[in-house]
């Protein structure tokens, strides 16, 4: 089966091919001219507008993951703003830090929520997945992207950038929604 993910993050395409495994699906890029306009309120309605731009330029079964970083004592932020927060990806986790430089709460979850359109457009499942840890204050580990260096993970002494991609692709937000998704297909078929 051949599914398009709505994105445009070379990150999150290698991770979904990575956690899918041998799962039989063929994940492919959206055709030309996939320009989604992320104005949604919730991380639900943007990975919906992310789908259906997919399905717009592909019009075939898609799959959109709409996800950020949410900091407890920021009530919530940067949340669905954490790919706009700042300009470069190191200047976002600068701002974030001097943001909570002040809190001894560091508590903070990434949230990835997945929208899966069939052939003729329409959402067959949407779910959503978390990973809890907390914002350490210095960046530390080179894998993964965005806030992956000083996000410590929850029940790991190591930040999400000093895991693995294996050890990333087991527990991760992304991770989690994704093998929702990937259970729903299979009992589809
Ligand atoms: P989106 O492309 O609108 O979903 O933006 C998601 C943003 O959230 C990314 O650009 C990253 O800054 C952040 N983010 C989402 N997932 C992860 C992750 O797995 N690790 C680190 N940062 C992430």
């Amino acid at each position: 089966m051949k599914i398009v993910f709505a994105t445009a993050n070379p990150h999150k395409l290698e991770e979904v091919k990575a956690i899918c495994g041998d799962c039989n699906i063929e994940f492919a890029l959206p055709n030309e001219g996939f320009t989604p306009i992320e104005n949604g309120s919730t991380f639900e309605e943007n990975s919906l507008i992310k789908a259906k731009e997919a399905y717009r330029v592909s019009k075939t079964y898609c799959l959109a993951d709409d996800s950020g970083l949410c900091v407890e004592a920021l009530d919530g932020a940067p949340g669905l703003y954490s790919a706009r927060y700042a300009g470069t990806q190191n200047e976002k986790i600068e701002k974030l830090l001097n943001e909570l430089s002040g809190t001894n709460n560091r508590a903070a979850k990434f949230v990835c929520c997945m929208t899966l359109l069939d052939d003729k457009g329409n959402m067959i499942y949407q779910t959503t997945g978390e990973c809890k840890g907390y914002i350490v204050k210095k960046r530390k580990g080179i894998n993964g992207f965005g806030y992956d260096p000083i996000f410590l993970v929850d029940g790991y002494s190591k930040t999400m950038a000093e895991l693995t991609s294996e050890e990333k692709n087991k527990i991760s937000h992304r991770a989690i929604a994704l093998k929702k998704v990937l259970k729903f297909l299979q009992n589809m078929s």
